[in-house]
């Protein structure tokens, strides 16, 4: 059998050529006493490109999100975010065993209002934990790579910082939040204090985060950083990969949406689940009855060659990304669509 399609993930890319070379040319130090170049430039660089003061490389999105809940929250204190967020689901409950902090979840996967975050943050008059940090996410990966409308997280932002609660976006995917509505950079991370963006999710480095913030944020964050086992020595040749890949893997995300939506449309007539339009890289798509559960799909699929994931129990979810081209993509359609078209029928099963 060829090698199967992998859209488990974006984070399943392998570095490019180019990208191996420039990790070989990197000029290294030691991180852990903030001699090493590329991670230095590195640094800078995402700083800029986000209008922040300063940043720090870290070796996942987790612990960039994780650093952030330590340096804003002591034990008791709560993170406002919504019920779909990454922190929430798919840290391991992280915020509470690290840091001692309650995620209290409002709204639903596409986010949250302002008028829902207000009403949280009056229960405090109640006896509830105070709401120590407002949490956003964009794209908002449980929706299926939604953006969140930039004027509603700037009605949250200006709320928010009335009130002098610090707020983190976890920009994991905020390139293509950037990409998919033409919103610049910078405004869109001027919605938080705090800002978190990976490098090996649409980017396709193979490893790191960059977690911005103002220079106070930032030390603190260093600190964790340590602590954490964060510190990565001769981090350069990872942090030159992350330079190659905002230089030449920014713009060609916008492939990954038209891919996305492509793909969306060519498996939108399947009587196996609800298709919607993708903003960006990510398909998820519902299962419907009689199928019960995504896995019933998946499983077949990834027989046949093509490796997709559920991203919740009842649904499935494709990514795109800079491993999957046009011809990829045409193979891709014709096998999902032979093989999920061959399948029997089951009954109803009972949800
Ligand atoms: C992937 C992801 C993370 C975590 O990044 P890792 O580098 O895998 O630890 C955090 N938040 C969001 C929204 C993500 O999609």
């Amino acid at each position: 059998m060829p090698a199967p399609y992998d859209l488990r993930s974006d984070t399943v890319t392998r570095p490019t050529a180019a990208m191996r070379e420039a990790m070989a040319r990197a000029e290294v130090g030691d991180d852990c006493y903030g001699d090493d170049p590329s991670v230095l430039a590195l640094e800078q660089r995402v700083a800029e490109r986000l209008g922040k003061p300063a940043a720090v490389f870290l070796p996942a999105g987790t612990m960039s999100n994780q650093i952030a809940v330590r340096v804003r929250c002591r034990p008791g204190d709560a993170i406002a975010t919504h019920r779909g967020a990454h922190v929430r689901i798919h840290e391991n409950a992280s915020a509470a065993a690290i840091s001692g902090a309650q995620i209290m979840s409002i709204g639903d996967r596409r986010g949250f209002s302002l008028p829902q975050l207000t009403e949280l943050c009056h229960e405090e008059s109640c006896g509830w934990p105070p709401v120590r940090l407002v949490w956003l996410e964009d794209t908002l990966g449980d929706a299926g790579g939604e953006p969140w409308p930039v004027e509603e997280l700037e009605a949250i932002a200006a709320w928010s910082r009335a009130g002098g609660r610090p707020l983190h976006l976890d920009g994991a995917r905020l390139w293509n939040a950037h990409v998919a509505t033409g919103i610049p950079l910078p405004r869109l991370a001027a919605c938080a204090d705090s800002v978190a963006v990976s490098l090996s999710k649409g980017l396709g480095a193979p490893v790191g985060s960059v977690l911005c913030g103002d220079e106070p944020f930032v030390a603190a964050a260093r600190l964790h950083k340590h602590a954490l086992g964060g510190g990565m020595r001769q981090a350069g040749v990872l942090a030159a990969a992350g330079l190659h890949a905002l230089e030449h893997h920014l713009e060609r995300l916008a492939d990954d949406h038209a891919r996305a939506r492509r793909l969306a449309e060519a498996l939108a007539d399947l009587p196996s689940w609800d298709m919607p339009t993708p903003s960006t890289n990510l398909v998820v798509a519902p299962v419907r009855a009689p199928w019960d559960h995504a896995e019933q799909l998946c499983a077949p699929l990834r027989e046949a060659g093509v490796l997709c994931y559920p991203n919740t129990y009842r649904e499935i979810r494709f990514a795109l990304h800079l491993g999957i081209d046009d011809e990829d993509l045409e193979g891709i359609i014709a096998i999902v669509r032979g093989v999920i078209g061959a399948l029997p029928h089951p009954a109803p099963a009972p949800r």
